[in-house]
C-alpha cells in the first residue's frame, strides 16, 4: 500500500485538484454529521489483486450511512434468496428522493434497496433469532467485507436513532403495510446501527473490491458474500446507488456505486477493483461534491465506463 507508483501519483494530483472544490456543506439533518470537518478528502482504491493505493485522508474515519445499504442487501440474499426478498423489496429506480415515504403502488412494496425504505425492509432480514445475534452477525458481515472489525460509531449511532422521525415514519408505514413483521423500533434500531459504523476511505475501497471479486476479499481471502448474489447487488447499484443522480451517473460514469450523507461514494469496477472516496461536503442530490468530480475523472481517465469498449 502507498502513494507510489504511477497510480499513486494520479491519485495524489487528483486529490490536490478536487480539493479547490468548495461546493455542498456536510449533512446536517443528522446532528452529529454536522460536524464533520468540510476540508476532508480521502481517496483509495483497492484491486482484486490486494494492491491498495490511497491519497489524503484515506484513514480518517467516518460512518459507512448508505453505503451499508449494498452489503446488507446482498447479506439478505444469500440467507433468503431471491424470490423471498424480492417479495419485499423491489429493484425499481424510484425517481424519489432517498428518504420518500411511499411504496411501490403496484407491487406494495419498497422501489429497491438503495433508499431508505427498502434498506430498512432489508434490515429486517438480517440472520439471527433475537436482537443480539442479528447485531453481532451485521458486524461480522462489515467486518468481512472490510476485513477488520469495523468500530461503531456511539454518536452517531444515537444521534440519528434520537432524531430518525422520517425513517420511524417509513418503518411504521410499512408495517401497516405488511412489509415488515417485527416491532418497528427493533428494526430501526438494526437500521440505524447498520448507517453508524466507521469505516475509512481505505475499508471502503476493500469493501468493494471484495464485491468486485466474486465476493472473496482480496486482502483477507475470506468470503463475504455468495459469488451468486454479487451481480445482484451491483446491478442495484448501478440503477439506484446514487440518489436522483443514479440515472445521469450511470450515463456519465458507467460504473454500480453506492453515496452516502456523510461523503463516501464507493465505485466498483467489476473484476477489477474499487474507487472509495470521502470528502463531507454533499450537493443537492446528497452526493459528495468533491467524490462525484472525483470519481468522473477517474472514470474518463482509465476509460472504465462499463459501456464504452474503444
Ligand atoms: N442513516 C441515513 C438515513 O437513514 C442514511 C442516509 C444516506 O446515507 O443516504 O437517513
Amino acid at each position: 500500500m502507498g502513494m507510489d507508483g504511477p497510480i499513486g501519483d494520479f491519485l495524489k494530483t487528483l486529490h490536490a485538484e478536487i480539493g479547490a472544490i468548495t461546493d455542498g456543506a456536510p449533512a446536517s439533518y443528522i446532528p452529529e454529521l454536522a460536524k464533520a470537518d468540510p476540508n476532508l478528502c480521502g481517496i483509495a482504491v483497492a484491486t482484486v489483486d490486494g494492491a491498495v493505493h490511497v491519497a489524503g485522508d484515506w484513514d480518517h474515519p467516518f460512518t459507512i450511512q448508505s453505503i451499508s445499504k449494498a452489503f446488507v442487501y446482498g447479506h439478505a440474499l444469500e440467507v433468503h434468496g431471491r424470490e423471498r426478498v424480492l417479495r419485499q423489496v423491489g429493484v425499481e429506480p424510484s425517481g424519489d428522493s432517498f428518504n420518500s415515504i411511499a411504496l411501490d403502488t403496484v407491487n406494495k412494496r419498497p422501489f429497491n434497496p438503495m433508499v431508505n425504505s427498502g434498506a430498512i425492509a432489508t434490515a429486517e432480514l438480517i440472520a439471527g433469532t433475537d436482537a443480539g445475534e442479528r447485531q453481532a452477525n451485521l458486524a461480522t458481515l462489515l467486518a468481512r467485507f472490510a476485513g477488520r472489525p469495523l468500530p461503531l460509531d456511539e454518536a452517531t449511532y444515537l444521534s440519528e436513532k434520537a432524531t430518525g422521525h422520517r425513517n420511524r415514519a417509513i418503518a411504521w408505514m410499512m408495517l401497516s403495510a405488511g412489509m415488515i413483521e417485527r416491532d418497528p423500533e427493533d428494526v430501526l434500531d438494526l437500521y440505524f446501527r447498520q448507517c453508524s459504523y466507521n469505516v475509512t476511505a481505505r475499508d471502503l475501497a476493500i469493501m468493494g473490491a471484495t464485491l468486485a471479486n466474486d465476493g472473496v476479499n482480496p486482502i483477507t481471502g475470506d468470503r463475504a458474500l455468495d459469488a451468486e448474489y454479487c451481480p445482484d447487488v451491483l446491478t442495484v447499484m448501478l440503477s439506484c446507488g446514487m440518489y436522483n443522480y443514479a440515472g445521469q451517473w450511470a450515463y456519465e460514469v458507467g460504473l454500480p456505486a453506492k453515496s452516502g450523507v456523510s461523503g463516501g461514494i464507493l465505485a466498483v469496477i467489476p473484476g477489477q477493483a474499487a474507487i472509495a472516496i470521502f470528502s463531507p461536503p454533499i450537493d443537492a442530490n446528497g452526493n459528495s461534491a468533491r467524490a462525484l468530480a472525483a470519481c468522473k475523472r477517474i472514470a474518463e481517465r482509465f476509460g472504465l465506463h462499463l459501456f464504452r469498449t474503444h
